[in-house]
């Protein structure tokens, strides 16, 4: 029975993975300081028993008895909204740490353990790109001193660290760059477009728009990321890989269609563009169907239908 440490585990993400993990037979060790993950992601795996959570930061040591067949690095604030507690703009040097520190910190014990390493990249390394969309061989245009800066330069940092222990130690080292991902257990508050949207369709709140709306994202369902997750860690392939849901859409339409989807009367209001809000986003998936056979199969309206049931839930409404 293969054993994974997971930090962020959680999380958004990270509890989801934590479910496929168990699912596939791993023991789980789920590590987290609950900055921004979240206790309820994981009650469910109270009475398991190939399940152990650690409340801890990933930037201390991380003490661990049983030997480590994969390490997967996860922790971190990701939301960009300066307007929630757990944006990374409000929490700015915990996030640089736990793209800096933590990942030194998680690649060494990796080193140690010989374990198989994954790091948690993410899009935002690619900044405000020229191209799309977005192959893994762009190098980005991101800004060292911009509000996202504390988050972009945090893991472009950390896939640099990963990049060295796989050079150097010859570490088996996998990057994810995770592009906009959405589903259950994503944070109300954490004041990301879809968590906005839907709770305030569903509380009849205008939805914020922010800027003219023209600007794009390309939404991965949870199921389908974490998919490509594992494929990934089971996967050779240690180079950066794309990981996201190529099907593009402005953010006025995916207003549109949240309305449409939750019978919603609330009308729109449009609100100031954050600095530095990147215009297109859209992930060059071209080396994850070629090297993993992968690439997303639930649809928008799908994952919209399943999301918004469990924000409805979240807010008591069902
Ligand atoms: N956005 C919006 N209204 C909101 C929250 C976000 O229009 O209430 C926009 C945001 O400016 C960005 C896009 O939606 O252009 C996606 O934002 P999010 O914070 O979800 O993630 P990002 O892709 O920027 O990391």
């Amino acid at each position: 029975m293969p054993t994974t440490l997971i930090t962020g585990g959680a999380g958004f993400i990270g509890s989801h993975l934590c479910d496929a993990l168990l699912a596939e037979g791993h023991r789980v060790i789920a590590v987290d300081n609950l900055l921004t993950g979240r206790r309820e992601n994981i009650a469910h795996l109270a009475n398991e028993p190939r399940f152990i959570f650690i409340e801890q930061d990933a930037c201390e040591p991380l003490l661990v008895k049983d030997k480590l067949d994969n390490v997967l690095h996860f922790a971190s604030p990701a939301s960009p909204s300066s307007k929630s507690p757990v944006g990374y703009m409000n929490l700015p040097v915990e996030t640089l740490k736990a793209g800096s520190h933590a990942t030194l910190n998680t690649l060494e014990l990796a080193r140690q353990h010989g374990a198989r390493y994954l790091l948690a990249s993410t899009s935002e390394v690619y900044g405000d790109p020229e191209i799309t969309p977005q192959p893994e061989d762009y190098p980005g245009r991101v800004s060292p001193t911009a509000p996202r800066s504390c988050y972009d330069e945090a893991k472009r940092f950390a896939e640099a660290a990963t990049m060295a222990y796989h050079r150097k130690f010859h570490l088996p080292t996998r990057i994810a760059r995770i592009f906009n991902t959405y589903g259950p257990r994503m944070r109300r508050d954490d004041g990301r477009v879809l968590p906005n949207f839907i709770c305030q369709a569903l509380t009849g709140q205008p939805l914020t728009i922010y800027g003219d709306g023209k600007q794009t994202r390309s939404f991965c369902y949870i199921s389908d990321l974490v998919g490509g997750l594992l494929r990934l860690l089971h996967s050779d392939y240690s180079q950066p890989m794309n990981l996201g849901d190529p099907d593009e859409i402005t953010i006025e339409q995916l207003a549109r269609e949240v309305l449409e989807l939750t019978g919603s009367t609330s009308t729109i209001a449009y609100e100031p563009a954050p600095e530095g809000d990147p215009q297109r986003r859209q992930p060059d998936i071209r080396r994850a169907k070629q090297v993993l056979g992968w690439s997303p199969r639930v649809p928008r309206r799908e994952g919209l239908l399943r999301t918004i049931e469990f924000f409805r839930t979240e807010l008591g409404l069902s």
